[in-house]
Parts: structure tokens; C-alpha cells; sequence
């Protein structure tokens, strides 16, 4: 077995390898640029080396200096991690020349499933299904038209060189083909610097589900289970489970062999991952393999027990697979929720800043479920532009899938992250949707179910109620302390202690306390709504989580001090709490509203970022869903577009200036 091994990335994947090196007692070498000086990867592991500035390609993509880190250390293998280097032949070549073991595997295996073209000719040759479609190159638009109507449509035109959900066009139709063509060849030649492009049917109401491999150098082959991966954002994955909830015994053993077929086709060794898109018929077609560990890893390893990581190490030691596929049993159910740094109300743009508070749910087991979180970040830690902006994976087990999204949410609503935007109140809603809680998912479900974007989830009564009781307690809890440190601050003489009404957003709920004494810890009943509610909890001053008792149901709530009272969070539902005695709450319900000031005559600029361009001039008519202008923001360009037809009657920007969010671009009459 190595002594040494080099992580060649960086964040939370780095973490996850170093952690289970530390376990076998393997020492562990960190790599890191400019950026990372202070990153969790580099305190973890036992050295690290430095190997250059914050741009990714002049650091952790070059090879010379992550083999150069090798050799100063000693280190005897190479982890790539997912990203970065893991899936380019001549690193693993480089590495070999220099007697440097790559953890992955060979080179020959890497070239053959990096291109999506030739990897579908291999998967038709191993007598894996694929997606039904042209195996060639196709030439011009006039060839992608021929082959499209040859196909039927829909069609998927794609970037044969593609990855990260980028160069993929669907088509309706002629017209489609022709523009999708011209702009996916595009996006491949700058994206990929390659740009040749194919068509393939486009499987309408697809899930994704894709097969765990590992395989060693001996010809031993097993897959591990399906994961399912059809929760996406523009192609790429949210949220992941195993196993799936479309699965059949049947289905899963028939894409599990063929996946089998396939590694060995190429004499995999190592983990891989073979997808699948999986249509309404459990009819599955193969779509590409990947030839390193995957992002959702950890939900196969909570549900087989094995650890992926600890396999690749000994397998790229030359050791053989300890079991046999007989041996693999599925145990239970397994949720991946992936943390973004971006925010969910603004069509989930990138966000970048320090992390004032992360405080993520405790790990471990409890009675009825196993929480685990891979991160690379810490409290204090910077999320900058220059990386991906995942922060962590939160992963929960349970025996079914219900239980396992119970603690899913559960885990979500006391994950504290404060200091950037995220998405963690979207996937605190999608836990308690009720279409991703039946299964009936397809790779359409976030763009179907949240088509003007994500918005707070509004609570129904019963869930006010409960988030009144909340409120009601915090207030009571802190006047409780307030009191025992000054007998000031009572409640104005002639109002009554035990009648109270909660200001929840903008509806009123009256409670009353039946047992009229506060006591520490907190055990109450409150009556709302003519229903008695026991609210019990050790909630203290100043704790952000909210934990405790309602009506006998588990409550995690977040509680943030805002100006004029509290901010709710819990399930996706985000709300201003203001405690009132019942003559303040008369009073405030005479109050005018503010409203808030009228946008419609302008554009604002959407997030901070550098103008691009103008697209219009003063004076000038637009239609509905041209080009305003185009702002650049984390080296992704935003094309604005007008919502309505108009006339702009003032520019207040220019290109090059840099803007900050919801400043005033242009003004329209
Ligand atoms: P990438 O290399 O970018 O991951 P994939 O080929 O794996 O590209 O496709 C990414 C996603 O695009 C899939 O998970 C699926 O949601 C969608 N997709 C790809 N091909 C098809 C297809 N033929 N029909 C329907 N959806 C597809
Ligand atoms: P506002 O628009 O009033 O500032 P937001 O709902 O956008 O309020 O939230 C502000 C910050 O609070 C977010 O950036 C995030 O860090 C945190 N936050 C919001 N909702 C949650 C939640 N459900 N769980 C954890 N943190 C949250
Ligand atoms: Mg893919």
C-alpha cells in the first residue's frame, strides 16, 4: 500500500479524499494556489505545496507542477478528484512516466469514454443501449436537418468533446436544428476548443439514472447500484438519491450488466460512473461514462456501505475487489442535497463572499437516521469567484426513501450559512414538494414546478400557526431573560400577558397562553385558533436554530434578530415575525402599507457585474425579447432582455462600467 498520496484538488472533494487516506494510514499532501492559502484541504492534510495563482489554469490544471509537487513530497500516487485533471489521458500519461501511480483509470479507458461520439460506438459494440441517433460527425446545418428528420423529433444536438451540461441544444423542429446546430458548435469550439457535434433522439420525460462501477486490474467488475440524478438545473444536478425510485429489479440488473460490459470493454479499473437517460417506459439509453469519482458519490457508499475512495486507493495498489457482485446489497435509502453558493430568489445566481456563520447540522447517527456532510469551507472561510461555488453536500440515510427526505429536510432547516446567498430554502422546499415526495421526477422537474423561478414558499394556515407558536416563544423567552436582568420592560400597563397576536408577513394570528408562566426551558401550551398547541424547547437568546416541540411534531426552525422582530426560516417558507400585544397589532393593522417603488420602467442590473454591452440607444422601440444589454458576472454573460415591448428614454450605464445589483441600466417611458 502507498505511504503518500497527492490530492490534485481542492474544496470538499479534497477533504473527502484526504479523510479516508487518514483512515487507512496513508499520509496525505495538499495541493493550492493563491486562493486556497487558508483552505479547509490544506490544514487537513499532513503537507501541502503551494502551485501558483488563484486561475485554476495556471494551478490545479497543470500537470508539470501538481507532478513537481510529487516529487518534492515524495507522495507516490495521485488522487484527481472529480474536475480539474481527473478525466485527461496525458496527465495519467505524464504521471506513469515518472513511475507516479494515478488513482483512476488507464489512460486507453479515459480516451475511450471522453468523447461522447466514440463512446457511444464503443457502448454499441459492448451491446449497451444507446440513444437512438447518428454516430458521426454531422457536417453543416443542411446534414443536421437530413439527420434529424431521419431521427424524428425531438432532437439533441451535442458537443461531442461536451461536459458540465454545456454545448446541448433540444430541437422541435427545422428551424431549431439549424440554429441549435450553428450555436452548439459554437459553444463547443469556445468551450471545448472542439467543434464537432452530433444528433441523438431527445427522450422526452427523461430521468436520469446512471450505474456505479468499480473494477479492478485483475478483470474483476461489479456496479454498485443505480443512483438517480433527474433533479437538474440547466442540465446540471441538484439533488440525487439511490437508489431510484423508478427501478425495477429487472431494469436495474439489466443496466447494471450492461454497464459491466461496457468497463470491461475498455478494461476499466477504478470507479466509474455509467449514465443513463431513462424514459417514461423504463426503456434506459446509454448517455456517456464518466471515468472518475462522481460528485453524488457518498449516496451510493451510504446505501452499499462501501467506500468508494478506499477502493480506488487499493485498487490502484494493485489489490483485488474484496467482494464479488453477489456480495453487493442495497441497504436502505440515501438523499444528496448540493449546497450552492448562489442565490435561489434572483434565478440562482452566483454569490461570492465570507461565510459570517456556517454552521452545519450535527453528522452521525441518531435513532431513526445517518446525517453526513462533505465540505471543503469553514466558518470565517471565503467562497470566491474563481472555483465552483458548491459549498457542501448534505447527504442523509434512512431505511425508505420517505424517511431518509423527513431527515433531509430536517438537516436542511438547521444548516446555518450566513454571509452569501444560497440555495439552501430551495432545497428545504423541494423536500417537502409533493411531486419529488411521490418519486415522479424527470430531468424537466425544477424548470416545470418552478417556472417563474424559486419564490418563498407561502405557508398554509396550519403552518402558520406552528410559526406563530415559534415566534411566540422566542419573544417570551427573551422578555423572560430581559426581566431577569432588569425589572424593566414589562408590557404596558393594562395589556394582558396571556393575549398576544403574532404579525406573520402580512397576516395577523392571535394566541393566547393558557397557563399564563414562563418557564426556562420552555414548555407552554398557546392557543391559536381555538387548537392548544404544547410548545417545548431549549431555545436561548442569540441560538440561530430554533429546535423543539409542537403539538408533538419536531420543529427546526432558523431565527435571525432583524429590525422590528425575527426572520423565519423553515421548509422553504421565509417570513418577518413581529410579536405585538392585541391593542399593537390593532394599531399596525391601521398603518399605511409601504409599497414598494414601482420598477416597472426600468432595468436593473440583476446581480453585480460589468456592463458587456448596450444594445439599444435613447429614443429607440423594442419588442418583447430583444436584447437590452448584456452584463457579465462570474465569466457568465447575462443577456437582458426586454420583458414587454417599449421605448427607452434614458441610458445610464456603459459598457465597461462595472454596476452594482439592482442599479438603474436603462429607463424606459
Ligand atoms: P454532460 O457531459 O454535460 O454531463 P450528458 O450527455 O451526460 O452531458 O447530459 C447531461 C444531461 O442532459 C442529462 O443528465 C440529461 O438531463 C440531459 N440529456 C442528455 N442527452 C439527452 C437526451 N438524448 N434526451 C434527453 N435528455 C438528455
Ligand atoms: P432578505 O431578502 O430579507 O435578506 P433572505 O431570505 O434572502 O432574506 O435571506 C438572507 C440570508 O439568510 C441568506 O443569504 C441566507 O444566508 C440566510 N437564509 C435564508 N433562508 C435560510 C434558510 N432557510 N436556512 C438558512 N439560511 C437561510
Ligand atoms: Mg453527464
Amino acid at each position: 500500500m502507498f505511504k503518500k498520496i497527492l490530492i490534485a484538488n481542492r474544496g470538499e472533494i479534497a477533504c473527502r479524499v484526504i479523510k479516508t487516506a487518514r483512515r487507512m494510514g496513508i499520509a496525505t499532501v495538499a495541493v493550492y494556489s493563491d486562493a486556497d492559502r487558508d483552505a479547509l484541504h490544506v490544514e487537513m492534510a499532513d503537507e501541502a505545496v503551494h502551485i501558483g495563482p488563484a486561475t485554476a489554469a495556471e494551478s490545479y490544471l497543470v500537470a508539470d507542477k501538481i507532478i513537481a509537487a510529487c516529487k518534492q513530497t515524495g507522495a507516490e500516487a495521485v488522487h484527481p478528484g472529480y474536475g480539474f485533471l481527473s478525466e485527461r489521458a496525458s496527465f495519467c500519461e505524464a504521471l506513469e512516466k515518472e513511475g507516479i501511480v494515478f488513482i483512476g483509470p488507464k489512460p486507453k479507458a479515459i480516451m475511450a469514454m471522453g468523447d461522447k461520439i466514440e463512446s457511444k460506438k464503443f457502448a454499441n459494440a459492448a451491446e449497451v443501449s444507446t440513444v437512438p441517433g447518428y454516430l458521426g460527425v454531422i457536417e453543416d446545418a443542411s446534414h443536421a436537418e437530413k439527420i434529424a428528420a431521419e431521427i424524428g423529433y425531438p432532437v439533441m444536438i451535442k458537443a461531442s468533446a461536451g461536459g458540465g451540461g454545456k454545448g446541448m441544444r433540444i430541437a422541435w423542429n427545422e428551424a431549431e436544428v439549424r440554429d441549435g446546430f450553428d450555436r452548439a458548435r459554437s459553444e463547443a469550439k469556445s468551450s471545448f476548443g472542439d467543434d464537432r457535434v452530433f444528433i441523438e433522439k431527445y427522450v422526452v420525460e427523461p430521468r436520469h439514472i446512471e450505474i456505479q462501477v468499480l473494477a479492478d486490474a485483475h478483470g474483476n467488475v461489479v456496479y454498485l447500484g443505480e443512483r438517480e440524478c433527474s433533479i437538474q438545473r440547466r442540465n446540471q444536478k441538484v439533488a440525487e438519491e439511490a437508489p431510484s425510485p423508478f427501478l425495477d429489479t429487472k431494469t436495474r440488473t439489466a443496466m447494471g450488466e450492461q454497464s459491466v460490459a461496457l468497463a470491461r470493454a475498455v478494461e476499466y479499473q477504478s470507479a466509474g460512473t455509467v449514465e443513463f437517460i431513462v424514459d417514461r417506459d423504463r426503456n434506459f439509453y446509454f448517455l456517456e461514462m464518466n471515468t472518475r469519482l462522481q460528485v453524488e458519490h457518498p449516496v451510493t457508499e451510504l446505501v452499499t456501505g462501501i467506500d468508494l475512495v478506499e477502493q480506488m486507493i487499493r485498487v490502484a495498489a494493485g489489490e483485488r475487489l474484496p467482494f464479488a457482485q453477489s456480495d453487493i446489497k442495497l441497504n436502505g435509502w440515501a438523499v444528496e442535497s448540493r449546497l450552492y453558493a448562489e442565490d435561489p430568489y434572483r434565478n440562482f445566481l452566483p454569490s461570492i463572499g465570507r461565510l459570517t456563520r456556517y454552521r452545519p447540522p450535527a453528522e452521525g447517527k441518531s435513532a431513526s437516521a445517518i446525517v453526513r456532510n462533505d465540505t471543503g469551507v469553514f466558518e470565517g472561510a471565503e467562497i470566491s469567484m474563481y472555483y465552483d461555488p458548491m459549498i457542501a453536500k448534505l447527504c442523509t440515510w434512512a431505511p425508505t426513501r420517505l424517511e431518509a427526505i423527513e431527515a433531509m429536510g430536517e438537516a436542511l432547516d438547521g444548516f446555518v450559512v450566513d454571509g452569501i446567498e444560497h440555495n439552501v430554502p430551495f432545497l428545504a422546499a423541494l423536500m417537502k414538494h409533493p411531486r419529488w415526495r411521490e418519486g415522479r421526477l424527470s430531468t424537466g422537474f425544477i424548470a416545470e414546478e418552478y417556472p417563474d423561478g424559486f419564490a418563498p414558499v407561502a405557508p398554509n394556515a396550519g403552518q402558520e400557526a406552528l410559526l406563530a407558536a415559534v415566534a411566540l416563544s422566542a419573544s417570551l423567552i427573551e422578555a423572560n431573560r430581559r426581566e431577569r436582568f432588569a425589572d424593566r420592560l414589562r408590557p404596558p400597563s393594562g395589556a394582558s400577558r396571556e393575549e398576544w397576536t403574532v404579525r406573520l408577513g402580512d397576516s395577523y394570528v392571535d394566541a393566547r397562553l393558557v397557563d399564563g408562566l414562563v418557564t426556562i426551558p420552555f414548555d407552554m401550551d398557546i392557543e391559536i385558533g381555538g387548537k392548544t398547541f404544547n410548545v417545548v424547547t431549549d431555545w436561548r437568546p442569540g441560538d440561530a436554530v430554533w429546535r423543539g416541540n409542537v403539538a408533538g411534531q419536531s420543529v427546526v426552525a432558523q431565527i435571525r434578530p432583524i429590525l422590528n422582530g425575527l426572520r423565519l426560516d423553515w421548509q422553504g417558507i421565509s417570513l418577518k415575525a413581529k410579536v405585538l400585544t392585541q391593542r399593537h397589532a390593532e394599531l399596525e393593522r391601521l398603518m399605511p402599507v409601504k409599497l414598494p417603488p414601482d420598477t416597472s420602467k426600468l432595468l436593473l442590473c440583476p446581480m453585480p457585474g460589468l456592463v458587456v454591452s448596450i444594445a439599444v440607444v435613447e429614443g429607440q422601440e423594442v419588442k418583447a425579447g430583444e436584447t437590452l444589454a448584456v452584463v457579465e458576472a462570474m465569466k457568465m454573460e447575462n443577456v437582458l432582455r426586454a420583458e414587454r415591448d417599449l421605448v427607452v428614454s434614458k441610458i445610464n450605464a456603459k459598457p465597461g462600467e462595472s454596476l452594482a445589483v439592482d442599479a438603474v441600466i436603462l429607463e424606459f417611458a
